[in-house]
């Protein structure tokens, strides 16, 4: 059976095609500059590449190209789109009604469009992404939503919630939901499987270190706690935006420098974190060079982001009286052993022992224990797969119907 995985952002439609009788990737992709003059960029498995500058005035557009992309030329996979049995969507917000991925229904629509308050920018481009498709595939073909906040859902109450009046949690639904769900989820069952342990009986920290990053401590099969809160903007320092602060520096900035709403929301997303204290770049490639090259303001932005995630981590380890394995994912976590091997030896005090040689591994495709036989805590390098995770959820609610 092929399975179609859709990432809709505001402005790009990523895209993967999988035959889940083998779980191999048949092609993927991305439309980027949706609303102005797009390009889809169409990669095959063995390396081939295709690009296409096109008009891309909304995500129907977009969706089209990837069709004509996948159904036709030299990056040709199908011969007709009724060769996809299932699509899977990537949905940011699923508020806390979904505790795990659903059929899409209105209903569903309906709600995740509700949502869009909260995550005007992600869930909005969402819906797009699963409207264009549904214009497309007609009312034939099941589409899935895999929430990034299911997965956190199982969180306790002194957890989720924030103290501030009871009331704005009834009204507005302010709490904390967790991103990256998806992929906290996925990293933790791979770690499990490797450890050949049950999940139940481990208490996991999974780092998630992309250009956003996220930290979740699940005790047995279970989130208790994650980084990120009401948005994604919480927690870790990440490329561009400034995770936790003083709230009150919100206020502060904005009557010192008469800011409305947008401007403050936009410099705490898109000019802060890496990119706001180097002043350099949000890439930790670029900030990580400068830094070794002796420029002071990035060597300052890779320590304070080392030192969140050390704190994070240890109070991780606190929530859950307790750590059996760490897990390192995505870009950053997947490709930088310097940073790696920094948090490793600032926890010696829970036991953990590196493995140098193994963690020294500059880019990880599989999975990697980089902690010594010796230590109390097993460290992994364990590379994501959202898009596989989404297309075994989607595999599995469309099998069920
Ligand atoms: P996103 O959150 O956008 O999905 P990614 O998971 O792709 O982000 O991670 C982007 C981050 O990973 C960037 O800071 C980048 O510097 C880092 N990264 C990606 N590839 C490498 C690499 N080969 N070496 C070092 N860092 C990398």
């Amino acid at each position: 059976m092929k399975v179609m995985v859709i990432n809709a952002g505001s402005s790009s439609l990523k895209y993967q095609v999988m035959d889940m009788d083998n779980e191999m990737v048949l092609a993927k992709g991305v439309c980027e500059r949706i609303g102005e003059s797009g390009v889809i960029t169409h990669k095959l498995p063995d390396g081939q590449k295709f690009i296409n500058e096109l008009d891309m005035p909304t995500h129907k557009e977009a969706f089209d190209a990837v069709v004509d992309a996948l159904t036709n030329g030299d990056g040709k996979i199908i011969d007709s789109l009724s060769e996809i049995s299932a699509v899977g969507h990537r949905v940011v917000l699923g508020g806390s009604k979904y505790t795990e991925s659903t059929l899409i229904t209105q209903e569903v629509i309906d709600t995740v469009e509700s949502l869009c308050d909260l995550a005007p920018l992600h869930n909005s481009a969402n819906i797009l992404g699963i409207k264009a498709c549904q214009a497309t595939f007609g009312c034939d073909v099941p589409q899935v939503a895999v929430f990034d906040t299911s997965f956190h859902q199982t969180m306790p109450e002194e957890a989720y919630m924030y103290a501030i009046p009871y009331e704005f949690y009834e009204k507005y639904g302010i709490r904390k939901y967790g991103y990256h769900g998806t992929s906290h989820r996925y990293v933790s069952d791979v770690c499990a499987q490797v450890m050949n342990k049950d999940k139940k009986d481990i208490k996991i920290i999974t780092c998630h270190l992309g250009n956003g990053c996220s930290i979740s401590a699940i005790k047995n099969g279970k989130c208790i706690d994650t980084s990120m809160g009401l948005t994604p903007l919480d927690g870790v320092v990440m490329g561009t935006r400034c995770g936790s602060i003083d709230p009150s520096i919100v206020t502060y900035l904005m009557q010192k420098e008469n800011l409305d709403a947008a401007q403050i929301d936009s410099i705490m997303n898109k000019k802060s974190g890496l990119l706001g204290v180097s002043g350099l770049s949000n890439d930790s490639r670029d900030v990580n060079d400068a830094a070794v090259n002796g420029n002071e303001r990035c060597k300052l932005a890779v320590k304070m982001q080392h030192y969140h995630i050390v704190k994070l981590i240890g109070a991780y380890a606190a929530a859950m009286n307790g750590v059996d394995a760490i897990v390192f994912a995505g870009g950053i976590g997947e490709n930088n052993p310097y940073l790696r091997q920094d948090i490793m030896s600032r926890l010696t005090y829970l036991g953990v022992e590196a493995d140098q040689q193994a963690n020294s591994v500059p880019h990880c495709s599989d999975n990697i224990k980089i902690s010594s036989e010796n230590s109390k805590v097993s460290v992994f390098v364990i590379p994501t797969d959202e898009e596989l995770a989404i297309a075994r959820d989607t595999l599995k609610i469309v099998s069920s119907l």
